[in-house]
């Protein structure tokens, strides 16, 4: 007989988990233990379903890295009692908590699905039950005794994709989320159609280690035609900033004014890091293809290549956490540490 698949739901807040509050009438979450009195149908899995709520759901607004930091181990401490892990999160800041998890969990060997939704799943027309089972039977899903999808991943309206790929595109629609450099994993429709080819295995003798440190001595500074000498000196001057994810223009492309190269080299002088990537919704940086970015390349600007923000971002706070050298930091961020970056292909 087959085991019965065993899946950890965790419950951080956002919308899904919300009902009105006939008193205030404004969105207040509610008691996810009973979901499945709210979702009979998760019954009818013939799963083992066991859910942990945070002690006060919050809108993913207020996520920070501490909320990272209890998801990871959470996931630590549950890790061999299951055979999958399906996050409720708000989507406003889910691909952030995704990214950021994705290099938290290095040799992740288990699905760990994080999806959330736009209306609460009280409400009628709700997406929050499709999206709710859809990432359980993801979560569950094994081909040859194996998990099909061993990443961390965003699951949300009919797809599946990895999450430091992805980014909240839609405030108002059912597909909120895309990941505008890379496949999904999976599209769902009659059937779950998972991608193969684009799924991370990972090498079976490694064991997952959870890391949770993580520095958040980063800021973005993102161009715009007119930016001033003193904002920019005044976001590199920053007291114990470490990096900075600079969102550039195009194919990664800045003004070439004097003053501008001049901040940016005295601050790598001075040891920080500057990461270049796009502004633009999809595509990559490629330094040095216009005159406008070729002087980055020349003063150690790091290309980021087709980062997404998110995933930008945390790689960095991550990095800076583990006591790395400077020159290992710069080598990590050129590297694939969670399927985050890719180096040839545009999708
Ligand atoms: N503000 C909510 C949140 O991110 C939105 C949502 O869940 O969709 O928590």
């Amino acid at each position: 007989m087959t085991k019965q698949p065993s899946i950890l739901i965790i419950y951080t807040g956002g919308t899904i988990g919300m009902i009105n509050d006939p008193e205030t009438g404004s969105l207040a979450a509610f008691d996810f233990e009973n979901i499945s009195v709210k979702v009979p149908a998760l019954k009818r899995f013939g799963y083992k379903l066991n859910t942990i709520s945070f002690d006060k759901p919050i809108d993913s607004s207020n996520v920070n890295p501490a909320v990272w930091i209890k998801l990871a181990e959470i996931i630590k401490e549950n890790h061999n009692k299951y055979d999958g892990f399906v996050i409720l999160h708000g989507t406003d800041t889910m691909s952030y908590s995704a990214s950021a998890l994705s290099f938290m969990l290095e040799n992740l060997h288990k699905p760990v699905i994080f999806t959330g939704s736009q209306l609460p799943i009280e409400t009628i027309r709700t997406d929050g039950k499709e999206n709710l089972i859809t990432s359980i039977e993801i979560a569950a899903a094994k081909k040859n005794d194996k998990p099909v999808v061993p990443e961390v991943c965003i699951y949300f309206e009919n797809r599946l994709y990895r999450g430091n790929r992805t980014r909240k595109y839609n405030a108002e629609h059912f597909d909120a989320f895309e990941s505008p450099n890379y496949p999904a994993l999976a599209k769902v429709g009659i059937h779950i159609t998972y991608n193969y080819d684009a799924i991370h295995y990972p090498r079976q003798n490694k064991v997952i280690n959870i890391k949770t440190n993580l520095d958040t001595n980063i800021g973005i500074l993102k161009l715009f035609p007119g930016i001033s000498e003193e904002f920019v000196t005044s976001v590199l001057s920053t007291k114990g900033l470490k990096a900075i994810v600079l969102e550039t223009f195009g194919s990664g492309n800045a003004p070439l004014n004097k003053w501008f190269i001049l901040q940016l080299k005295d601050a790598i002088e001075k040891k920080i890091v500057i990461l270049n990537i796009t502004q633009c919704n999809a595509g990559r940086v490629d330094q040095g293809r216009y005159e406008t970015s070729a002087e980055l390349n020349e003063i150690g600007v790091i290309g980021g290549g087709d980062l997404t923000t998110e995933a930008a971002i945390t790689k960095l706070m991550f990095l800076f956490g583990q006591q790395l050298k400077l020159s290992e930091i710069k080598n990590y961020l050129q590297v694939s540490m969670a399927g985050e970056i890719s180096f040839e292909v545009n999708y």
